[in-house]
């Protein structure tokens, strides 16, 4: 029986998900994916370069997925074969094992990165970065994202983790997510949906890809908001390391600072392999220039236990741990 992908825009070529292919989950969702429009799809692809870690191994399978069709014909097959899915937005704050991510692994492009201003709101893409859409907001004169204009992230990866600085968070701007399902439905909920707080969301615990979300923003002057970015900018990359990091490893515990507590504990500058823990700001580790995730983890296990046998505090992660690194992380609670 032939089976097509439910998709809300037609796909160019009717998606076959029948017949025997040779080879595991990977290729057979390249034998029906074969031909749909907006869809570059890469075997063994390295996921290292994707990342602001420059760690970790290859995809099984990288998917580039530039319309919300050929996203939506690749959550069925995905889901047709039952493989694992993840997606990735600039890669600025995870950490790829170093055996790198079975199944497949999706990042977007094309349509995703439309921005379109109406009035006071600015709709962007999810896979904008997102002090690019900041920068253009202040160039028209728009002000409300200028804090967030300073660390690399894509307004999808902003979105799903509540980023903030300086005191604005994601969830202070925004109005509303467009969202896409495992099955390819969408659906847009609200900032109150979006449940958000210090680094997280309502979506962390489902499987939502953020598509678009749109932000309110107030006119303002556009050479102040532009001067304000470029101060908030300079501050902030004095104050971080520079080189191979994913910014903040832990979340600051209520009153208190992760970075102060692992100095206090004598670990700043501790290295492993190719990993240390900066020793400009003991929350942020770095890679020196060959580091496997392995030793980056073990330094993390390492300052968690140090930080709670001193303060009896068990710090969070901030920095998203994929595939069997984020299982050895939960497994090594003090
Ligand atoms: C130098 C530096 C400074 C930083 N400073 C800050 C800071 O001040 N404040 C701050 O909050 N963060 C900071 N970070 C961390 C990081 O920039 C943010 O967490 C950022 O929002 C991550 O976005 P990303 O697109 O890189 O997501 P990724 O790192 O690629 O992914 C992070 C998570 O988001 C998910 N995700 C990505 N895109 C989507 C999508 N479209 N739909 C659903 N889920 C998605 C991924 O699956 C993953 O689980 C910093 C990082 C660096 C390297």
């Amino acid at each position: 029986m032939e089976r097509r992908v439910a998709v809300k825009e037609p796909v160019k070529r009717p998606v076959k998900m029948a017949g025997q292919v040779k080879g595991g989950s990977a290729a057979r969702i390249r034998h029906w994916l074969r031909g749909v429009a907006g869809l570059k799809l890469t075997s063994r692809a390295p996921l290292a370069p994707l990342t602001t870690f420059r760690i970790g191994g290859a995809a099984e399978l990288l998917a580039e997925v530039g319309t919300e069709a050929a996203l939506a014909a690749l959550l069925t097959a995905v889901a047709e074969v039952g493989c694992p899915f993840q997606i990735l937005g600039l890669g600025s704050n995870i950490l790829i094992p170093d055996r790198g991510l079975p199944g497949v692994v999706a990042k977007l492009s094309g349509h995703f990165r439309r921005l379109r201003f109406d009035g006071n709101r600015v709709v962007a893409g999810a896979a904008l970065a997102l002090p690019s859409v900041a920068k253009q907001a202040a160039q028209r004169g728009l002000s409300g994202l200028e804090a967030l204009a300073g660390f690399p992230s894509t307004v999808g990866g902003a979105v799903w983790m509540n980023a903030g600085c300086y005191g604005v968070e994601i969830k202070d701007v925004l109005i509303s997510a467009w969202l896409m399902e495992r099955d390819g439905s969408h659906r847009r909920i609200g900032a109150g949906e979006l449940e958000a707080g210090y680094r997280t969301t309502a979506l962390q615990h489902g499987d939502s890809i953020v598509t678009r979300a749109s932000f309110r923003l107030h006119p303002a002057d556009p050479a102040a908001c532009l001067a304000r970015i470029e101060q908030l900018n300079r501050k902030r990359w004095a104050s971080l390391p520079s080189g191979r990091t994913a910014g903040s490893t832990f979340k600051n515990p209520p009153g208190d600072f992760a970075g102060r507590l692992i100095e206090a504990c004598g670990l700043k500058g501790k290295a492993k392999g190719g990993a240390a823990i900066s020793p400009q700001h003991a929350n942020v580790l770095i890679n020196l220039g060959d580091a496997r995730a392995e030793e980056v983890l073990d330094l993390m296990i390492e300052a968690r236990h140090a930080v709670h046998q001193r303060f009896g505090i068990t710090l969070e992660a901030e920095l998203v741990l994929l595939g069997e690194l984020g299982r050895r992380w939960r497994e090594s609670v003090p």
